[in-house]
């Protein structure tokens, strides 16, 4: 890990009178998972769209792969993968035609069968994205991202509503886009993904970073503080049931 592939520097974003995002910097490392994290409403998804060209921010300078957002937003758009909007799963096309229409609007030649693949999807090529359950709606828009042939990947709560498994199999899926080159940036809302992901988290509260570490140093720093978790009185949880009995596979198909 070496350079600085996002640098955000004093970024502010107004709604109104309302300051969601108050002057936070920070940068992400070329090849690393970077989480943001933080509370409902702490300003992560305004960041992250302003980053990938969605929104407008107020003030501050954006850096992505060298390029400056106010110069050249396009330039941007083109080395990162942005997760569709609901909308942009086109009602009448099934997920191999929406793929090779997106790669016609990208200029890229994509095999739509491999990309799937990717995602464990290949027998839903035909299929429609409404027919898909939760966990296939979430794989196929991540395969979505990939259409471009990314740098930076931004996953906003990639594994909201996932049951364990297809989280766990996700998960193995961000990483492997992270050992094939991709820089990832992600948000959520669950610290055991976060933990297991991420190089460097960054905590978000009310638009500013309170913290931006890796999460075994900021673990380390709160034991520092003498804090001790109360000891679990079993050595298995209810997921660990719940896994050990329905397997790690993919079972949505
Ligand atoms: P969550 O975890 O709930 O997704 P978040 O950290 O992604 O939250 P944002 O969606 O960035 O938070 O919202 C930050 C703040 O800005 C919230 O108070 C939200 O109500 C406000 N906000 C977001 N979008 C708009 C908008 N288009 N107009 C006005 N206020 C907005």
């Amino acid at each position: 890990m070496g350079n600085a592939i996002i640098k955000v520097n004093n970024l502010v974003k107004k709604y109104g009178d309302f300051e969601a995002v108050k002057g936070i910097s920070f940068d992400v490392m070329e090849g690393e998972i970077f989480g943001l994290l933080g509370p409902n409403g702490a300003g992560k998804t305004t960041t992250l769209e302003i980053i990938e060209t969605l929104r407008k921010k107020t003030s501050g300078e954006i850096i992505v792969d060298g390029k400056n957002l106010d110069n050249e937003p396009q330039a941007i758009k083109n080395i990162i993968g942005v997760q569709l909007q609901a909308a942009g799963y086109y009602p009448l096309l099934n997920l191999k035609q929406i793929i090779e229409l997106f790669s016609g609007l990208y200029n890229k030649n994509v095999n739509a069968l491999e990309l799937l693949d990717t995602v464990n999807l290949r027998e839903k090529a035909k299929s429609k994205f409404k027919e898909l359950s939760g966990g296939q709606k979430q794989r196929f828009s991540i395969a979505t991202t990939l259409i471009n042939q990314p740098k930076i990947i931004f996953l906003d709560e990639p594994t909201t509503g996932l049951d364990p498994q297809a989280r766990r199999n996700l998960w193995e899926l961000i990483k492997d886009l992270r050992s094939r080159g991709a820089t990832v940036v992600i948000t959520t809302h669950y610290m055991d993904e976060a933990e297991e992901l991420c190089e460097r988290v960054a905590i978000i509260d009310s638009g500013q970073i309170i913290a931006l570490s890796s999460p075994s140093e900021l673990i380390d720093k709160l034991l520092a503080t003498g804090f001790k978790r109360p000891k679990a009185v079993k050595e298995a949880n209810l997921e660990d049931v719940f896994l050990n009995m329905t397997g790690k596979e993919w079972r949505d198909e």
